[in-house]
């Protein structure tokens, strides 16, 4: 079977070395991927919101399955561009259309969605410029901190969490005004809740689903979590505050009435729902959707999967999730994430990496890379994921971090403590 993966981080990179190891992948082909990604299969230098070049490689590759990694392309419409396509309606889409990714894609919608379906999630209520009137005087009386949320997409700056009234009104009018683009154009205002959050992921049919590991992800730049939000820093998994019963409660209130939801709305929903939650004393609530896999989670969730990925995506895609058997393995990973010196700032790309083969025990999935001339070097913020699976979670933070230490290139910075926290 021919694969095509869209995206170039450390989650397509951990797709592309699981999905490589499947005996049913014939060819494996990355767009536009990395220097790490092209290990496992064949770059191929295209955008991946330019459907039309999708198109016309998933048609030169004789494309069998399409995995779309990142938000955008789903927010957009790739899934709906293949089944509308006569030439490309036959290929399988691991990924929700555009009325299942608006989950992600629209909070007011996603809010309004978990209140229909008696779905626990922080109260809120949404405003325009029809009614930023009512949006400051409703700010007025609001309990100290106020989230103001973007509605739309935001490159993950969207949220922001405001202690000062004031403040709150003049952001309020500030993201109505464009700050943020026509992601903007509606806010979010949502009570702030104080708890310990954590992902859980699962795969879905548009019936069925199967629950695949949870994960914690660390987004702060700083040690002990402190300085600004990055894309992420590392990742665990399992996460040890999330036992039996809590997660029991979050299939029952959570994800049951999520994909029961989607189904019942008329939404056929074949992908992945990524479920951003927060623990209050012992309840678990929504504090987002996303309609993709998490980025550094994947590097910690990809490989406790024991079974082989492409029959699970064939299982999702024909819809034979109901009788699928995940197997998960019981042993702990761990993900540190290595940046670029001014990350999540301003930062350099280009420089050399050197010291990739003296990584001893933890698997190395490439998110910012590039191969230049044989060399590889960075390419983003985000630039290497270093994984570690192992029997108990802190050799495996152990071990990632030491493999971390091992890796080499000018401004290089990573989390020490990422997971130490947790044992
Ligand atoms: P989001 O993009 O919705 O995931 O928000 C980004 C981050 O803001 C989350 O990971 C939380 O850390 C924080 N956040 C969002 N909403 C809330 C909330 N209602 N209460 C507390 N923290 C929140």
């Amino acid at each position: 079977m021919n694969i095509l993966i869209i995206g170039s981080g450390g989650r397509e990179c951990a797709f592309a070395w699981k999905l490589s190891q499947s005996e049913k992948c014939t060819n494996l082909f990355i767009a536009p991927g990395n220097a790490g990604t092209a290990n496992y299969g064949k770059n191929v230098n295209i955008n991946p919101n330019d459907f039309e070049a999708v198109k016309a490689l998933a048609l030169k590759e004789k494309i069998e399955l399409l995995v779309v990694g990142p938000e955008e392309p789903l927010v957009l419409g790739i899934h709906d561009f293949f089944v509308n396509d006569e030439e490309l309606k036959h290929i399988p889409v691991i990924g929700p259309k555009k009325e299942g990714a608006i989950l992600e894609g629209s909070k007011d919608f996603s809010k309004q969605f978990m209140e229909r379906h008696d779905i626990p999630t922080a109260k809120s209520k949404s405003f325009t410029n029809e009614n930023l009137q009512a949006g400051i005087d409703y700010l007025a009386n609001h309990t100290l901190p106020i989230v103001l949320k973007a509605d739309g997409l935001a490159a993950g700056k969207g949220v922001l969490i405001i202690d000062n009234h004031k403040e709150a009104q003049d952001e309020l009018q500030l993201m109505l005004g464009g700050k943020f683009g026509n992601a903007g154009s509606t806010v979010v205002v949502e009570e702030f809740l104080t708890g310990i959050e954590l992902s859980v992921f699962v795969l879905s049919d548009g019936k069925n689903y199967v629950i695949l590991p949870e994960a914690k992800d660390y987004k702060r730049i700083g040690q002990g979590d402190t300085g600004l939000n990055t894309g992420g820093m590392g990742s665990v998994s399992p996460v040890p505050f999330a036992n039996a019963e809590f997660l029991n409660k979050i299939e029952e209130r959570i994800i049951k009435p999520t994909v029961n939801g989607l189904a019942s709305e008329g939404i056929d929903y074949t992908g992945f729902i990524f479920f951003g939650l927060i623990k209050v004393g012992e309840e678990p609530y929504v504090i987002e959707y996303n309609a993709r896999m998490g980025d550094p989670e994947t590097e910690s969730v990809i490989p406790r999967i024991e079974n082989d990925l492409v029959e699970l995506f064939l299982a999702s895609a024909n819809k034979e999730l109901g009788s699928y058997e995940i197997k998960i393995s019981q042993k702990n990973a761990a993900t540190v994430v290595i940046v670029a010196g001014g990350y999540p700032g301003e930062y350099e790309k280009g420089k050399a990496i050197s010291g990739l083969e003296n990584v001893r025990d933890s698997y190395v999935f490439h998110a910012g890379t590039a191969l230049e001339g044989g060399i590889v070097k960075t390419n983003g913020g985000r630039v290497l994921a270093i994984s570690s699976i192992k029997d108990t979670q802190f050799e495996a933070l152990q071990c990632a971090t030491a493999d971390a230490a091992r890796i080499y290139f000018d401004g290089k910075y990573f989390r020490e403590d990422i997971g130490f926290d947790l044992t």
